[in-house]
């Protein structure tokens, strides 16, 4: 295990005079604060002996059953029964890692890719072969050659990982078309899908793409969460599997945690039930497409020639190509120094790829924050080319 360039820098990006496009907090201020603390109130007086007890190591089933309508917006048909509730998406990377990977396994996953996932693909020594993408998302032909190439290497491909919609880190999304043909090479060599899911209610046109899972339940092991969508420090997500798979997730959980925060779980499942929370999703999109504006704005008014990006149509992320010769990893102290921080390309790849890549994150600062500290990280850019 290695520590994550990210996490690394939390304690001076957080640092009041630093504007931080580096981490992915969502834009919390935009929660009915009092209502909800009524409610968590609530959950103790009325539910508190069960909300403070143990409980199922598969979550709640009330829980369960609204997680499955929440899933029917992404065209997904699913039971209850086959929901694992875990403490965020993070937990079901975990634990799908664990079940399926032994060392030396090989996992695709796009280049670049999400840090947190990689983190766990390398905690238990899963090789990672990344698969490039284009502004459709995941190339089909460049899955055909990965997958070729590690058969050659006489090696074996446990699942495909993808974030289909609103990557991150790339901002990309995977195109309707590409969807089936990315199953159906999935299909023909036995390659199970991990579909990872957390931004795709966040599209800023209002569009809801299919979900993998929605077209091929037996292959796709889909993973949801309510961080970016409600909470993040709920720590509430979950993972959709086929049966077979859902009855090691359960074992795998029930020894990583007994069982998810019975607490937590009421919470979401009371905000659920009493909440407009399709409205308040459509309060975040509009904050996100506000801010997705600022930060696009600022770079095409300050970026240097030479400097590439991404119009995110949802999400939390734009990922930058800065000019030739500038390692963005390198860099990243100087833009401290000049109050603005970033998350630089190479974390998001297992290979030592991204060293002119970088992420920028629009989810946290307000659009006025925004706007500056881009026009900082132009300046700090710009200066590098003059070293
Ligand atoms: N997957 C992706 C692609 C993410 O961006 C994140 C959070 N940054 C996660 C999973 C983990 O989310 P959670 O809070 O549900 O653990």
């Amino acid at each position: 295990m290695t520590a994550s360039e990210i996490r690394a820098l939390f304690a001076v990006a957080s640092r009041p005079e630093v504007v931080s496009l580096a981490g992915g907090m969502p834009h919390l201020a935009a929660l009915p604060l009092d209502s909800l603390s009524a409610e968590v109130a609530d959950v103790v007086a009325t539910d508190g002996l069960v909300a403070l007890q143990y409980g199922s190591a598969q979550g709640i089933p009330e829980l369960r059953e609204q997680i499955c309508e929440v899933m029917a917006l992404e065209g997904i048909n699913a039971h209850p029964d086959d929901v694992v509730v875990t403490v965020g998406s993070q937990m079901g990377l975990d634990m799908v890692t664990r079940i399926f990977c032994d060392p030396g396994d090989v996992v695709l996953a796009e280049g670049p890719s999400y840090v947190g996932a990689l983190g766990s693909f390398s905690a238990y020594q899963a090789n990672v072969v990344h698969v490039a993408m284009d502004a459709d998302g995941l190339v089909p032909e460049a899955l055909r050659e990965a997958i070729a190439a590690v058969a050659r290497a006489g090696q074996r491909v446990k699942f495909l990982y993808t974030i289909p919609n609103f990557h991150n880190p790339a901002g990309v999304t995977l195109a309707v078309q590409r969807r089936a043909e990315v199953l159906q090479i999935c299909r023909e060599h036995g390659i199970l899908v991990v579909e990872d899911n957390p931004y795709g209610l966040l599209g800023f046109d209002g569009v809801t793409y299919p979900a993998l899972r929605s077209t091929d339940p037996d292959n796709v092991v889909y993973l949801g969460s309510f961080s970016k969508t409600f909470a993040a420090g709920l720590r509430v997500g979950w993972v959709l599997a086929p049966h077979a798979v859902r009855e090691k997730l359960v074992l795998a959980a029930e020894s990583a945690t007994l069982c998810p925060p019975t607490f937590n779980q009421l919470v979401v499942s009371r905000y659920l039930s009493t909440h407009d929370w399709k409205g308040q999703i459509k309060t975040y999109r509009e904050a996100y497409r506000e801010r997705r504006d600022a930060a696009i704005e600022a770079l095409e008014q300050h970026m240097p020639l030479g400097s590439t990006w991404n119009k995110p149509n949802g999400g939390f992320y734009v990922w930058l190509t800065v000019p030739e010769g500038i390692d963005t990893k390198a860099m990243l102290p100087r833009a401290i120094t000049q109050r603005v921080a970033y998350a630089s390309g190479t974390g998001f790849y297992a290979d030592g790829l991204g060293s002119r890549q970088l992420r920028i994150s629009y989810c946290y600062p307000t659009p006025e924050r925004i706007r500056e500290g881009v026009r900082r990280l132009a300046n700090v850019i710009k200066d590098e080319l003059e070293l």
